[in-house]
């Protein structure tokens, strides 16, 4: 009998993505998989069932997780999917094991082999099944777009017959994914581009894209490629020194994150206060808590002039494009599981073994094993 692989329809609170698309199901068929879509899985992405071809359609939810050998989900399983899931069955999704330790205790309880995601290494060889960039290069592009919609001016400069417009000037803070694909995305649409990150590998990067890079004097490398948190000396440092320049922005887009740390506080209040009147900040950190002191994760507030715009969930208001880069992420993390049609996957592989939460009742992974003991 064929492995069954489910996608169920997302049930997160304005979650528009979905876990599959038409290309994954070929491929996942081939490795010999059968592949269950719920039905209008895919209509908030704006994929209809009849674009999931060779997928067989389940009206039932209830009979789509009690045939599922595999779930492959956008969001964490709420406590009311958790309990539809079959015992010893495999969840593959972006579980955000730190939100919620009862969560993963829960899926721990069922016997559920379960892997998250954004925990696979970011080595090389996994760049292909890196969720983490796919989607953060998708809430770049968007930020830029939503600065460019919120802002009062002309991203480009502009010679017309009524005057010379002179171009808007775009700061980025934190170059990493989404930050590249922001200066990217601004610099296409004609606004002049100033960067900034603690890592100084970040440099070459934002002259590659056109950009000027603002340079402070604060490097703050961490370890496997991230930032690490600067001391309360060096943040005085930089929200001083970047003041400066952020009063000269039409548009500020922040990105900033530390692994494991709630967002940096780079943007306080006073240098808000600095900024030009109808100046924008789009907190892409708004996840984290925001950049910016004022930000209010989910909301857009007008400060002083400067609108501060803090969405939540960016992805998944380009749902088509997330889904697709999502479920490719997903096949490429399943097929080396997949041999001969059966589940079969290696956990000494250190891919596989980093995206394990949970498996045969043991919580795998360490650190989230101590929270949820210790929750
Ligand atoms: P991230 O989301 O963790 O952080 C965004 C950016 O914020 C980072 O560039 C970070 O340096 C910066 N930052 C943190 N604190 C700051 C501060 N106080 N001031 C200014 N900037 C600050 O980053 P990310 O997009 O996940 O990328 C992190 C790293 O992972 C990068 O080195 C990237 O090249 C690397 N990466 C590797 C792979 C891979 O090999 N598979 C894939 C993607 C990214």
């Amino acid at each position: 009998m064929s492995i069954k692989v489910a996608v169920p329809k997302e049930t997160a609170e304005g979650e528009r993505r979905v876990a599959i698309e038409s290309s994954v199901i070929a491929k996942l068929s081939k490795l010999g998989a059968e592949v269950l879509v719920e039905t209008g899985a895919g209509d908030a992405a704006h994929i209809p069932d009849a674009a999931f071809t060779g997928a067989t359609i389940v009206s039932s939810t209830r009979d789509l997780y009690q045939q599922a050998d595999i779930v492959l989900k956008v969001q964490p399983p709420s406590a009311a999917e958790i309990a539809q899931l079959k015992e010893g069955s495999v969840l593959i999704g972006m579980l955000q094991p730190y939100q919620s330790p009862e969560r993963i205790a829960a899926l721990n309880a069922k016997n559920i082999t379960s892997f998250a995601m954004e925990l696979i290494p970011r080595i090389s060889r996994a760049q292909s099944m890196d969720v983490l960039s796919s989607q953060a290069a998708i809430a770049g592009y968007k930020a830029a777009i939503m600065g460019a919609d919120l802002a009062p001016r002309f991203f480009p400069m502009l010679t017309t017959a009524a005057g010379t417009i002179r171009p808007s000037k775009v700061i980025i803070i934190g170059v990493g994914v989404a930050g590249l694909q922001a200066i990217a995305t601004a610099r296409r649409l004609g606004a002049v581009v100033e960067a900034y990150d603690v890592r100084s590998a970040t440099k070459e990067q934002v002259q590659s894209l056109g950009a000027k890079f603002i340079e402070l004097g604060i490097t703050a490398e961490g370890t496997g490629g991230y930032a690490r948190e600067l001391t309360a000396e060096e943040k005085q440092q930089q929200q001083e020194a970047l003041a400066k320049h952020i009063a000269t922005a039409d548009v500020l887009i922040t990105t900033a994150a530390v692994p494991g740390r709630p967002s940096p506080k780079i943007i306080p209040e006073s240098t808000v206060d600095g900024m030009k009147s109808g100046a924008v900040i789009i907190d892409l950190a708004a996840e984290g808590g925001g950049n910016c002191t004022l930000t209010q994760p989910g909301k857009t507030i007008v400060h002083n002039g400067v609108t501060i715009h803090a969405p939540l969930n960016v992805p998944s208001q380009v749902p088509v494009h997330a889904s697709e880069m999502y479920a490719k992420n997903l096949l490429n993390f399943l097929t080396p599981m997949l041999k001969g049609g059966t589940y079969a996957p290696d956990f000494s592989d250190e891919v596989i073994a980093g995206a394990l939460l949970t498996h045969e009742g043991k919580i795998m992974n360490a650190a989230i094993r101590q929270l949820v003991e210790g929750a």
